[in-house]
């Protein structure tokens, strides 16, 4: 067997074969799931080595550990970084990145529309601990360049955003965000290294919920960070110690599931198309948010900085609450669920799930109309999907 040269392959190759240049023990083809805490080397030198980094290997599972290795190795090679480190949760990867960036005194800049976790951390943890935050409307493009030439240490994106797919220029605000030194990050969770490369574009780091497309089954949970190498030792010695390691069980449900990304997110990025086409055209259908629609104003930016469209989509029911119950309650397929990113298509309203918290004021600021209702569509043959919802429409 000859060592594997990954850097000319595509992403389906990428996926199935990183981290994966040698058999295991025994001869396991398979990645091994290594359940041990502790490490241990038949001399001391040997240890000395690994211990100062002189070596490769392993000491300690909060650290490091060969199964969790082996899923950062995936997705730094679909992210082309050059280092990646992993967390017990997507959240845990945001805000170690975060505490580990910014220090008292120091700016940063997002937008209003990050994840809700992110968002609190944003709104409730960072000031507290004296860093100054700033967030701008989202699809603001002039007023984000100008809060950014104010100084700022961190610029923190994401896109596509939730609930309703606003997509930001990427390549626009992170050379606005170099000119004053700051370092670029993007939650690429929605979008994944299929359809969208922050770092090709210039971002220094790009963060991910595994918990989402990565792993692909609403079964584990695990977050990542990736990018420059300098910036992800910083990161990591904080999660080392601090301590939200991811677990070997769960590293080795991501890493089976990420083998199979590139295959469900090109089946969801249609999936995805075809179904808001169909509700586009249905008279119960106020409005549908899906950047691969020429009606999103999104639809330029997407087409210009992304491969594919995702998975999710948002639309607003005709009417009130009352009948974003009676179309949901009547469903058959799909999961009436928060999430995203799984086989199988969730559905929810975020007046119940991302924005339960909000106001109805600051769920109009965000633009997210009362009776939108988010769809993370699966795999399904998406035939079933749109009579599914052919029926449960029928009841309005
Ligand atoms: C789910 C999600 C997160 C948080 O990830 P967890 O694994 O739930 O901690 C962060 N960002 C985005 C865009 C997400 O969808």
């Amino acid at each position: 067997m000859k060592n594997k040269n990954l850097q000319n392959k595509q992403n389906g190759t990428k996926a199935v074969w990183a981290g994966q240049n040698d058999l295991f023990y025994y001869g396991a083809t398979q990645v091994p799931i290594v359940n041990s805490v502790t490490f241990g080397y038949k001399n001391v030198d040997d240890w000395f080595d690994v211990a100062v980094g002189k070596k490769e290997g392993h000491i300690y599972s909060r650290n490091t550990n060969p199964t969790v290795a082996v899923f950062e190795e995936k997705v730094r090679v679909l992210e082309n970084a050059e280092a990646a480190t992993s967390f017990s949760t997507g959240m845990a990867g945001i805000s170690n990145t975060l505490y580990t960036l910014l220090n008292q005194g120091d700016r940063v800049v997002s937008i209003k529309d990050t994840y809700g976790g992110t968002s609190i951390i944003f709104l409730e943890f960072l000031p507290k601990k004296g860093i100054e935050v700033s967030l701008c409307e989202t699809t603001d493009h002039d007023g984000i360049e100008a809060e950014v030439r104010k100084g700022c240490k961190v610029l923190y994106l994401e896109t596509p955003t939730n609930p309703t797919l606003k997509v930001l220029d990427l390549k626009r605000l992170i050379s606005v965000a170099h000119e004053v030194g700051a370092t670029v990050v993007v939650d690429n969770t929605f979008a994944t290294p299929i359809n969208q490369q922050p770092l090709s574009l210039g971002a220094d780091l790009v963060l991910h919920s595994a918990t989402k497309y990565l792993g692909g089954h609403s079964d584990a949970m695990g977050g990542l960070v990736c990018g420059k190498k300098t910036l992800i030792d910083q990161i990591f010695h904080y999660r080392e110690i601090n301590g939200a390691t991811l677990h070997a069980n769960s590293a080795y449900m991501l890493l089976r599931g990420i083998k199979t990304l590139e295959l469900r997110v090109l089946r969801q990025n249609e999936n995805a198309m075809k179904l808001g086409e169909y509700l586009e055209g249905h008279p119960k259908i106020d409005s549908v948010f899906y950047p691969g629609l020429k009606s999103h104003p999104s639809h330029e930016i997407a087409k210009k900085q992304m491969t594919g469209f995702g998975g999710v989509l948002s639309f607003s029911l005709v009417g009130d609450f009352e009948n974003v119950k009676l179309f949901l309650n009547s469903l058959e397929l799909a999961h009436l669920a928060a999430s995203l990113g799984s086989v199988g298509t969730l559905i929810g309203p975020p007046k119940v799930t991302s924005h339960v918290e909000a106001t109805e004021e600051e769920r109009k600021a965000l633009g997210i109309p009362e009776s939108l209702i988010r769809c993370a569509v699966g795999i399904e043959n998406i035939e079933d999907i749109i009579a599914d919802f052919d029926q449960a429409l029928s009841k309005i």
